[in-house]
C-alpha cells in the first residue's frame, strides 16, 4: 500500500506542479490519468526518490519514503517516461549487468532472472542484439524487463505506450497485466484504453490535483 498524504511541488520557475495531492493506492494495478502538464511526471519522479517535494509525505509499506530513500529504491522498479538512453550493449548483457547493480551476485540466481525476464518479454529470440537496434515496442519491453529485476514491490511506468502502435500496445498490456497481484503496479498515462483495460481502480489529475478516485467504469465514461 502507498500513501502520498498532502504533496506539494512549485519548480523554480513558479509552475505549481504538485498541489496538495493526497491518494492512497492499493495491491494490484493502478492508473493515473491525466493531460500532459497534468503533473504526472512529477509525481512519479517524487515516489521514485528522484525528485524532492516541498510538503507532504509518501509511506510505502511503512517506509518513509522522502526520509529513507534508499529503502524504497531496494524495493522500486521503475520505467521512466523518457527511458531514452538504448545502449550498444545486448539486452542479454544489458539486464546482467543492471542484475549486478541490484545486488544479485551469485551468476547462476543472475542468468536464471535475466533469461526469465527475456522469457517474460518475449526478448528472448533478440536477447543477443544490440538495444539501441530495437524497435519502440521492443524498447518498451526491454524497459519492463530492467525494471522488474530483483522482484520490485513498487513498479512505476511513466507514460509506457505513448508512441506504440495498436498491436505494440496491447502486447504491452498483456506483459503489465502478468506482474503479480502482489505488488503495486502504477501506471501514467494520458491514454484511457491504457487505464480502463488494465486497471481495476484510477485516478485522474490534472492542473497538479486529483480530480476524481475510482474505477475507470465509473470516470471514464464521465470524461
Ligand atoms: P527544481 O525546483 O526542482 O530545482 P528547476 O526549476 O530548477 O527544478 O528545474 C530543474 C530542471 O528541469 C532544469 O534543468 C530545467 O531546465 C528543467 N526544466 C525547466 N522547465 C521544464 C519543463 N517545463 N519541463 C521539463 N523540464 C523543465
Ligand atoms: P505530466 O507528466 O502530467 O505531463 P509533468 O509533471 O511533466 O506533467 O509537468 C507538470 C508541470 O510542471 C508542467 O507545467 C511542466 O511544464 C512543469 N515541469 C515539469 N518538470 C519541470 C521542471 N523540471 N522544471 C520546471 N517545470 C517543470
Amino acid at each position: 500500500m502507498l500513501e502520498i498524504r498532502n504533496l506539494s511541488k512549485t519548480y523554480g520557475n513558479g509552475v505549481r506542479a504538485l498541489d496538495d495531492v493526497s491518494l492512497s493506492i492499493p495491491k494490484g494495478m493502478f492508473g493515473l490519468l491525466g493531460p500532459n502538464g497534468a503533473g504526472k511526471s512529477t509525481l512519479m519522479r517524487t515516489i521514485a526518490t528522484l525528485q524532492s517535494a516541498d510538503k507532504g509525505s509518501i509511506d510505502f509499506d511503512g517506509i518513509d519514503v522522502l526520509k529513507n530513500p534508499r529503502a524504497l529504491r531496494r524495493q522500486l522498479g521503475y520505467l521512466p517516461q523518457d527511458f531514452g538512453v538504448y545502449p550498444r550493449m545486448s539486452a542479454r548483457a544489458m539486464l546482467n549487468h543492471l542484475a549486478v547493480l541490484k545486488g544479485i551476485s551469485n551468476a547462476r540466481d543472475r542468468k536464471r532472472v535475466v533469461e526469465g525476464l527475456l522469457e517474460q518479454t518475449n526478448l528472448a529470440k533478440v536477447a543477443g542484439k544490440s538495444v539501441a537496434s530495437y524497435s519502440g515496442g521492443m524498447r518498451q519491453r526491454f524497459g519492463i524487463a530492467q525494471a522488474l529485476i530483483g522482484d520490485p514491490k513498487l513498479i512505476i511506468v511513466d507514460e509506457p505506450t505513448a508512441g506504440l502502435d495498436p498491436e505494440e500496445r496491447n502486447r504491452f498490456h498483456n506483459l503489465l497485466s502478468e506482474i503479480g497481484e502482489n505488488v503495486v503496479v502504477i501506471l501514467s498515462t494520458h491514454i484511457v484504453e491504457d487505464v480502463s483495460d488494465l486497471c481495476p481502480q484510477m485516478a485522474i489529475m490534472n492542473q497538479g490535483q486529483i480530480k476524481a478516485l475510482g474505477a475507470p467504469a465509473e470516470l471514464v465514461s464521465a470524461l
